[in-house]
């Protein structure tokens, strides 16, 4: 006998297939003596099935809408199976790349990530913690996996009350690795580096990016290991000068381009990017393509208005850089910043700036980084390319 939890009337997102279930949207308040509950409308009707975390505000995600019967296991066996499958042909051209995607792929809480033989995972729903063997016993199967990795100092796991400990969980621990990003290899460390060791969810745009840069001049601002700057490199560029406050990212830059025998145009900045961009946006116009890839600025619906005068700043001084004809690359991964204010700020950074520009185009997240289509809160990444003017 499986345990029902009834929503309270209202006009819920989970009843037009939003896999999240709020706990003030729940009648019950005591928790289920299980996880794998069934959820009823507020008439008792049957919505669906879902996993109940006993901590967290998000108290169900939802594994299935409709009736029909519903084995956990299997169900989750099958999708992580289904999540590897549909990005087979991405791994044709990226040994580094997102296996599992959370609600994306049916899978709430749970990101895999492959880095060419190691597999880094982050467990941030306390009912998948539980499903982890069964998710690891699928993951083991694929060819060419030497170990699964799980990192775990992440402030979500607190709201579930899940420990802040990383953890070898299958194999062996090979790091750092190397991975193939079209063609560039980067070494990616896995239990130092940022997010679970490389920004996977810039690839696509790292690529799209480089079209605009042979035979121009970069700036890579934000630049970590060097993923755009390394990318328009390989395209031709004729120079890149690589921004970051973290000097082991750009030691990691250096190495990368080393590898990539991309070193005699390639040069990096130790530096906080809001003073170096204030110094040097006094300069003659110096670059023909500027990248910004900043950190979140703001984790919080609070802090937005601070977060929109950094994103002011930084762009208002990199359209100054650039030369007549340039190319500005923005992003936001701000999710509480969304599109729409994101580029009326940049707009008005570029008026700011005396710079008439165009955009040119409006990019997010890469095909494995897909997201629920209800789930705003999964698509947090934009990414603008703007022209400026001729002269
Ligand atoms: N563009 C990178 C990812 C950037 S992530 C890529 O494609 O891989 C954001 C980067 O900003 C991190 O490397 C972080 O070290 C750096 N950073 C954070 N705050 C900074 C600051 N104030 N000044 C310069 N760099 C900063």
């Amino acid at each position: 006998m499986s345990v029902s939890l009834r929503l309270k009337p209202g006009r819920h997102r989970a009843l037009q297939g939003c896999p999240w279930v709020f706990r003030g949207e729940l009648l019950h308040h005591d928790p289920p003596p299980t996880a794998d509950v069934e959820i009823l409308d507020a008439d008792g009707r049957m919505l669906g099935r879902g996993l109940y975390s006993p901590t967290s505000a998000i108290a169900v995600r939802m594994m299935a809408f409709g009736r029909g019967e519903l084995q956990l296991h299997d169900l989750v066996r099958r999708r992580v199976r289904a999540a590897v499958r549909a990005r087979e042909s991405l791994q044709t051209v990226r040994t580094g790349l997102r296996l599992v995607n959370a609600e994306a792929d049916g899978l709430p809480g749970l990101v895999v990530d492959r880095y060419g033989p190691m597999l880094v995972m982050e467990v941030t729903f306390r009912p998948m913690a539980d499903l982890i063997p069964v998710v690891v016993e699928e993951l083991k199967t694929l060819p060419g996996i030497a170990g699964i990795y799980e990192r775990g100092q992440l402030s979500a796991r607190r709201h579930e009350a899940l420990p802040l400990e990383d953890r070898l969980v299958w194999g062996e621990l090979e790091n750092p690795v190397t991975v193939d990003e079209y063609g560039l290899l980067f070494q990616v460390d896995l239990v130092e580096g940022q997010k679970t060791g490389h920004y996977l969810d810039q690839a696509e745009n790292r690529q799209a990016v480089a079209a605009y840069t042979p035979g121009r001049r970069v700036l890579d601002v934000f630049a970590h290991t060097g993923g755009f700057g390394l990318q328009a490199l390989r395209a031709g560029a004729s120079h890149v000068t690589a921004v970051d406050s973290e000097a082991g990212a750009l030691r990691q830059a250096l190495a990368n381009a080393a590898t990539n025998k991309l070193s005699d145009r390639f040069e990096v900045q130790e530096a906080n990017a809001f003073d170096w961009l204030r110094e040097k946006s006094r300069e003659t116009p110096a670059y023909d393509v500027v990248i910004l890839d900043p950190p979140a600025f703001t984790k919080s619906r609070t802090a937005v208005e601070g977060a929109l005068r950094g994103y002011k700043e930084i762009n208002l001084r990199a359209a100054r850089m650039l030369s007549p004809g340039g190319i500005l690359v923005t992003c936001s991964c701000s999710y509480h910043v969304d599109l729409d204010a994101f580029t009326a700020v940049v707009g008005a950074a570029m008026h700011d700036a005396h710079r008439d520009a165009r955009l040119l185009d409006v990019r997010g997240q890469p095909a494995d980084h897909g997201s629920h289509p209800l789930l705003p809160e999964s698509r947090y990444l934009k990414c603008l390319i703007l022209e400026m003017s001729g002269s």
